[in-house]
């Protein structure tokens, strides 16, 4: 498989690794990035996931100076996607995490960050970026079964994307089933039919 998408503009990341032997990405872990926070447009985000951003060139930048992270796609305000990691390989953006029993999430994910600040309203054009985007994901990956947050992945921990995402209108607008959303089963076993985890 070729696991980078036409319709994306490639930001190639150095930023991942492989994904275990035999797993086949079945969750989506949606994000808000904005760089620095509330400000959009610049050229921050894609600096930062391909570890060529100046750490000096803004005071908050200091907060997270040496971060190596990345993640499959951004989805910018207009509705641009970028693609910095192919879909076979692991990309850094859930960290310590879990979804249905499964640990770390990141080896069985495919993550977005949507441009935006968390608490805010994403624009119109991001849901419908994001729903076209999932419809292209599912008909390369068949097991993908499960979109969540990465407040749901890591609660307690991580809050994006936050109150003002509107988990109701891309339910709506992708069609899947409603099971499939964290918002709606967020603590459903299982849902994918994925082997059950020992105690969990
Ligand atoms: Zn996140």
């Amino acid at each position: 498989m070729d696991g980078w998408l036409p319709g994306a503009r490639r930001v190639p990341s150095p930023n991942h690794g492989p994904r275990p032997v035999g797993v086949q990405p079945w969750l989506v872990v949606l994000h808000s990035i904005s760089l620095p926070p509330g400000e959009y447009g610049g050229p921050w985000i894609e600096r930062l996931f391909t570890n060529t951003l100046d750490w000096d060139a803004h005071p908050y930048f200091q907060s997270i100076r040496g971060l190596e992270v990345s993640a499959h796609f951004l989805i910018r305000r207009d509705g641009e996607w970028v693609q910095f990691v192919a879909l076979d390989r692991r990309a850094w953006h859930a960290g310590r995490s879990s979804w249905q029993g499964h640990e770390n999430c990141n080896d069985f994910s495919v993550g977005i960050e949507l441009e935006g600040l968390e608490g805010d309203p994403f624009a119109d054009a991001q849901y419908a970026a994001l729903a076209a985007l999932l419809a292209s994901l599912r008909a390369r990956l068949p097991a993908l079964c499960a979109v969540a947050g990465h407040e749901h992945v890591a609660p307690g921990r991580k809050r994006d994307p936050g109150a003002g995402f509107d988990w109701a209108r891309l339910i709506r607008l992708t069609g899947w089933p409603a099971a499939w959303f964290a918002s709606d089963a967020p603590a459903r076993p299982n849902a994918c039919g994925q082997p059950p985890v020992p105690g969990a």
